[in-house]
């Protein structure tokens, strides 16, 4: 089967997204560069029997202003989309050639909002996403359309997890296929966490892992760069950039850091070290090494205030 490229347009609500994330980074930057690893990578192959392939992350806009605490309704989510689409800050339906491309709208609501269900407006606490179909936008037509929103979790992996979800089903015309894999649990493709989905090809639930580090060797430097790469995949998901202006700048990088999230982010660095480093016992205990050492230096006074 002819596949079209699935291109995943993110609209992201509420100005916490272009304030809150790693140095240098906002919080949504950080959710565009996993979702590309994962649009672009070999996530998609399994769904290319449903007639989606591999694609990109086409421009995203942070709408700076924050949903309500108390929740948002159907009628707020469609005023957020018309809005970011008709108005043209991210590319329209009209802009993609719909033979060879999939654009999915998702909208990604700041996290510690609920969404109300329609007409009751009773909380929805039971979905974390949820995909469905629009047709239609100010240009005309959008004939099979599908969007997304996407309640913010407590951390980026989280929310990224929900969003790929609803895309792996959303075109796939086969159903609830990453409902039927739940059970299976997450699998890390590509080096992120996500959901598996149902391939009725393999009939099975698809794709497979990442190959086990267990019983491969790394270098010293192998190990450095592994140890820095957990560590700033953890303190990432904290803050680290403040609205100054209009522009989000870095804030005192390391500082942004209480003592015991500090503390806290050591403690899941050190689980995971001995996780992806356990099957070779030297690289281990040199990870951990390395990893004391850093914390040492972060906690140095000079560098605490
Ligand atoms: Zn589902």
């Amino acid at each position: 089967m002819a596949t079209k490229q699935m291109v995943i347009i993110p609209i992201y609500w509420g100005g916490w997204w272009a304030t809150r994330g790693p140095v240098g980074r906002s919080a949504a930057a950080e959710m565009n560069g996993i979702l590309q690893t994962i649009v672009g990578g070999r996530y998609m192959d399994c769904l290319s029997q449903y007639g989606i392939g591999r694609g990109y992350v086409a421009r995203s806009y942070v709408y700076p202003v924050d949903p309500p605490a108390s929740g948002f309704t159907d009628s707020m989510r469609d005023y957020v989309f018309s809005l970011a689409i008709n108005q043209g800050h991210v590319p329209t339906p009209g802009d993609f050639n719909l033979n060879l491309q999939r654009p999915f709208y998702c909208l990604i609501v700041k996290p510690g909002v609920e969404h109300l269900l329609d007409p009751s407006l009773a909380p929805d606490v039971n979905s974390g996403a949820y995909h469905y179909s629009k047709n239609y936008w100010n240009g005309g037509p959008w004939p099979g359309g599908q969007v997304c929103w996407v309640k913010g979790d407590t951390t980026i992996a989280g929310t990224v997890q929900r969003l790929i979800h609803e895309m792996a089903e959303a075109y796939s015309g086969a159903g609830e296929i990453a409902d039927k894999c739940q059970g299976a649990g997450s699998v890390v493709v590509d080096g992120v966490t996500v959901p598996q989905y149902w391939s009725v090809a393999d009939n099975s639930c698809c794709p497979e892992p990442d190959p086990s580090p267990i019983g491969v060797s790394f270098s010293r430097i192998g190990v450095y760069v592994q140890v820095v790469r957990i560590l700033f995949g953890i303190i990432g998901d904290g803050g680290g950039l403040e609205l100054r202006g209009p522009t989000p700048v870095p804030v005192d990088p390391w500082g942004w850091l209480t003592k015991g999230e500090l503390k806290n982010a050591f403690e899941r660095a050190e689980s995971m070290v001995e996780q992806e480093l356990g099957g070779d016992d030297q690289a281990r205990r040199e990870g951990l090494r390395f990893l004391r050492e850093f914390k040492r230096m972060l906690q140095a006074p000079e560098v605490r205030r």
